[in-house]
């Protein structure tokens, strides 16, 4: 075996570090309209790929990710493949055909080029315990608890579109000699539960492919989301919980003293340790941040014994009893006026209503008024639909919350119910009316869910606000990073507690405590100073212009997520993004179709042509994508699959659509 001896300085400077291209770049080309049937691999519109030459045998191709690459002769040996753009740079290594690929995980920017490069007589190699995101990814599809009710992140949901063939699977320890390479493989779960990392023996030096364990020398990751799980209840709960997971990942990867470290996404890493160290002391520091004012802490002391007595965490405040003119159920809280009427809201179970209509058999209440929802999760809207068979009210909630509620299909998020709902009046942002004796505000109120209301109600000496799940005596309810807590002046949790600043309610009710609670001014002083602090930490720990692009795991999104459409039909949604960043940025998006709309498996996909659109910063833009469906498609569940540039950016099936023919 021919192990050229490179000196430490000579190696990194053969490896080009200092100069490495970024995965995921590209160089703006001028995108045309929407069209049908334009041949998609992306390398079709990449720029030609940039090579860094790590070894004699050793190289990495920097397209959407870096894809690792053992060549020996006429044969490569692939960590990896992206979009599959890398098989036009293989030409650069004596035209290299592709023995076999070793995937680090499943997700779809990693893996979505796989299929063609099968199809060539690449043998696919695949994490055993991830081999079914792979192989069998109809089951994930087709599952309803990939849909709704979703309580669980894993699963991570950047799942291949269609299956692609496995022919062997690695697990932790597994060895294997390839032309001049030794590779071991090592369980390195965090960024998915099944990842592996592969260290290489090769011409005398030591590199790992870790996968999206790290992204880089600064100690970045690619994003936050994926890190949601839980660890004493579901993943809803555990913002960060694979944090301990992904740090002992990071240490075994260390242990093995690599000389380099090539993340999927990010820049070659030339001093591990210290990089490692970087990532372990930012993820504390964020996740400090995080417990210091969490609503968690009420529900579930036990998690965060250990934070018990820190100074700079926040008091959490005593309850104390609800007033009289209230009652609660379930996640219902009833207002009930002088005269017997009720102003219900939420209900998510039929409880509610068997409540409801046992105070109206002991005359407590005499009819019911309204129903207003504070938002759309599961467990305040799954019976709203028998609430409304029951009484003959009007459904009243923010305009926010009666998108989703109104159209469940057309979404895809947290606790999401298929339960439709009649709304029959969408509220605007500090509404106002009177009830009875009561004067109620309405308030869009971005706090657990960016789909939230808020309701101020002020009437016999009280102010009242009814904040949904927001808040507890404990703080903010941002457990769940899917459900789109931004971080920022005038958004997110910062625009809700501005709100309490200015409305000083005497007391604040959530749906799931049975008591009343209040904020002291410092409280909401220290509660948006945590998250100002917040923006700056999450910002430092995510190569994004901004923290919530890696918190905001719908930040880019197809509109309806899910569509009916008759074979012989054109199928049409929107790509809607939210740009965080504080400049403009430009989105360009094509659909990539299904290889089995029209019947027999075609052997590439095929997509639409580019569409893009300049977004304003702190905005939503959106790109509207259509295609026909051939008419001898068979019925079934098609997922489409959206490419995605944002700016120089390319990310390859980021986010898809649901077809059912
Ligand atoms: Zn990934
Ligand atoms: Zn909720």
């Amino acid at each position: 075996m021919n192990t050229p001896s490179l000196s430490r300085r000579r190696f990194l400077r053969h490896a080009g570090i200092g100069t490495l291209a970024l995965a995921g770049g590209f160089r703006e080309r001028p995108v045309v309209g929407a069209d049908d049937d334009v041949p998609a691999p992306s390398a079709v519109t990449s720029d030609p790929p940039g090579l860094s030459r790590l070894t004699e045998h050793l190289a990495v191709y920097h397209g959407p990710i870096n894809v690792g690459i053992v060549h020996q002769g006429a044969r490569a040996l692939l960590f990896d493949c992206g979009d599959g753009s890398v098989a036009a740079a293989l030409a650069e290594l004596d035209g290299a055909s592709i023995d076999r690929i070793l995937f680090t995980h499943h997700h779809r920017d990693q893996a979505c080029g796989a299929f063609a490069l099968a199809a060539g007589g690449a043998r696919i190699v695949v994490p055993a315990d991830e081999r079914e995101h792979f192989d069998n990814v109809a089951a994930y599809w087709a599952n309803p608890k990939s849909r709704w009710h979703i309580y669980n992140q894993h699963p991570h949901h950047l799942m291949l579109a269609e299956p692609v063939r496995v022919d062997a699977t690695m697990a932790d320890g597994d060895q294997l000699a390839w032309g001049p390479a030794k590779i071991r493989a090592m369980a390195t779960p965090g960024h998915t539960d099944g990842s592996l990392s592969y260290l290489v023996e090769i011409d005398g030096k030591r590199i790992v492919f870790c996968g999206d364990a790290i992204y880089d020398q600064q100690g970045r990751v690619w994003e936050i989301h994926s890190l949601q799980k839980g660890t004493q209840t579901t993943d809803y709960h555990g913002f960060l919980g694979a944090r301990p997971e992904l740090v002992e990942s990071l240490r075994r990867i260390e242990e093995t003293r690599p000389d380099l470290l090539i993340p999927s996404h990010g820049t070659i890493i030339a001093d591990p340790s210290q990089a490692v160290e970087r990532l372990v002391a930012r993820l504390d520091r964020c996740y400090d941040r995080y417990v210091a004012i969490s609503a968690l802490r009420h529900y579930f002391p036990k998690l965060f014994t250990q934070y018990a007595g820190r100074k700079d965490h926040m008091p959490i405040r005593p309850g104390k009893p609800a007033p009289d003119c209230l009652r609660h159920i379930g996640t219902s809280w009833i207002l009930v006026s002088k005269d017997k009427a009720a102003f219900v809201m939420d209900c998510g179970n039929r409880r509610v209503i068997e409540g409801i209509e046992q105070f109206i058999e002991q005359d407590e209440v005499r009819r019911v008024e309204g129903l207003w929802v504070t938002h759309y999760h599961d467990d305040h809207v799954d019976a709203i639909p028998d609430f409304q068979k029951a009484f003959d009210c009007p459904c009243i909630t923010d305009r926010s919350v009666a998108e989703v509620i109104g159209d469940p299909l057309a979404w895809r998020l947290p606790c999401i119910s298929p339960s439709r709902a009649r709304v029959d009046r969408a509220t605007r942002d500090g509404e106002s009316w009177t009830w009875h004796e009561f004067r109620l505000t309405a308030y869009h109120f971005p706090g657990q869910t960016l789909y939230h209301s808020g309701l101020f109600v002020e009437g016999e000496g009280l102010r009242m606000f009814f904040v949904g799940d927001s808040f507890t005596m404990a703080g903010i309810d941002d457990y769940c990073a899917p459900n789109r807590n931004w971080l920022g002046a005038g958004v997110g949790f910062d625009r809700c507690i501005a709100l309490i600043e200015k409305l000083r309610p005497t007391h604040v009710f959530n749906c799931h405590v049975a008591e009343a609670f209040d904020f002291t001014a410092e409280q909401c002083r220290q509660m948006r100073a945590n998250l100002a602090e917040r923006e700056g930490l999450f910002g430092q720990l995510v190569p994004w212009p901004h923290a919530n692009f890696g918190m905001d795991e719908p930040w880019v999104r197809c509109h309806p997520y899910e569509q009916r459409a008759e074979p012989g039909a054109k199928a049409a949604f929107r790509v809607v993004a939210t740009n965080h960043a504080e400049t403009t940025a430009r989105l360009a998006c094509r659909a990539v179709l299904p290889r089995t709309f029209g019947g027999a498996t075609a052997a590439r996909n095929r997509a639409t042509r580019w569409s893009s659109v300049p977004i304003p910063s702190k905005t939503d833009g959106e790109v509207p994508l259509s295609f026909s469906i051939p008419s001898d498609t068979p019925p079934g569940r098609y997922v489409v699959a959206v490419d995605v540039r944002l700016d120089d950016r390319s990310l390859p099936q980021f986010t898809e659509a649901v077809v059912v023919v």
